[in-house]
């Protein structure tokens, strides 16, 4: 089969590989639609010696249709359409008993990350069932693919914000988990400012539903905000992982405001303490999304009409891999998509 390979700093490949035989409690997938996330630039701009040396298939964004069945599986057949909830874990500890298996005690390995399993920039992947989620029939495969991370890492931050019509919600960074959070902060009924210095980008954010959007490279932000909302958000979700996003997050919320970290791409997170004591700011980090929350969020893009692919701008075959990277690491576009016959 084919799969992606990284080689190098911003260099990856399509190469062969055999076809993955799924084992006791596996399933193997046939890929249809397999999206490149932020999380997959990381490896991509700066791989370690192991990124390189591990023969590992990135993606886990992936959806798809069973076709083969391992041993010892119950209850998934040929033919069941599903998504991979890319995280491995227990099923047992106290946090996967009560809904909170993205922050599962026994993380066991992720598709498509190094020390993992292999992931879905493949034609197949070998998956174990406690990873399967039904994708229902009125989600496309591409739909799936997008909720598989992106979209859930949207969703349940805003959950836990309680974003409402009460709300100014800021969105910090306009890549496609930010696109993602104004179309569904929109249903919810949010007044949405936007951020994000790609011009590409607020234009797809207004697009999408954002009331306004703001340049940071344009001028302060705190000014920028208040000319717009005089007391600034009453919530943001920060989604670039930019050191400058961070340190501007005090100037966009509101005195009693609550942020949601969800931006990977940088290791540590600083924010000046006089904005986040003396405001009582209140800051929290966000992962993913528990596996339970699956169906809600099928049901919420149903019934509220959730356009997902409209943050798609590049579907691809898995053989321009290397272009679609490429592409995906400019950060100026919205999502890139691999589709597959
Ligand atoms: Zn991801
Ligand atoms: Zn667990």
């Amino acid at each position: 089969m084919r799969a992606l390979r990284i080689v190098a700093e911003k260099q990856v490949i399509v190469r062969d590989r055999p076809r993955p035989v799924p084992g006791e409690g596996e399933v193997l997938i046939k890929v249809r639609a397999s999206g490149i996330c932020g999380s997959d630039l990381h490896p991509y701009r700066h791989p370690t010696p192991g990124h390189l040396t591990q023969d590992f298939i990135p993606g886990h964004e992936p959806a798809g249709d069973i076709v083969e069945v391992g041993p010892g599986v119950a209850g998934w057949s040929v033919g069941d359409r599903v998504v991979v909830y890319f995280r491995r874990t227990c099923g047992e500890c106290i946090n996967c008993r009560t809904g909170r298996s993205e922050i599962c005690f026994h993380r066991m390995g992720s598709y498509g990350h190094l020390n993992g399993y292999d992931g879905s920039d493949a034609e197949f992947m070998a998956v174990h069932t406690r990873c399967l989620l039904q994708l229902p029939e009125y989600l496309s495969y591409v739909e799936g693919a997008i909720i598989a991370c992106q979209a859930g890492t949207a969703y349940w931050p805003l959950k836990r914000l309680g974003v409402s019509g009460r709300d100014t919600l800021v969105v910090s960074g306009l890549g496609p988990v930010g696109l993602l959070a104004i179309l569904f902060a929109k249903p919810m009924g949010a007044h949405i400012v936007g951020v994000d210095p790609s011009a590409g980008r607020r234009e797809i954010a207004a697009s999408l539903g954002a009331d306004h959007t703001i340049d940071p490279t344009a001028g302060p932000v705190g000014e920028q905000i208040q000319a717009i909302v005089p007391e600034r958000g009453t919530c943001l979700i920060e989604t670039s992982g930019s050191s400058a996003a961070h340190a501007v997050i005090g100037e966009l919320v509101r005195a009693g405001g609550t942020a949601a970290i969800v931006g990977l791409g940088n290791p540590e997170f600083k924010m000046p303490m006089m904005m986040l004591a003396h405001r009582e700011l209140t800051v929290f980090g966000s992962s993913i999304y528990p596996d339970t929350m699956f169906a809600e969020i099928c049901t919420f893009i149903r019934d509220r009409g959730v356009k997902l692919e409209r943050v798609v701008s590049h579907y691809m075959p898995l053989e321009k891999g290397p272009e679609a990277f490429q592409i995906a690491e400019q950060a100026t576009s919205g999502k890139v998509c691999f589709t597959f016959d």
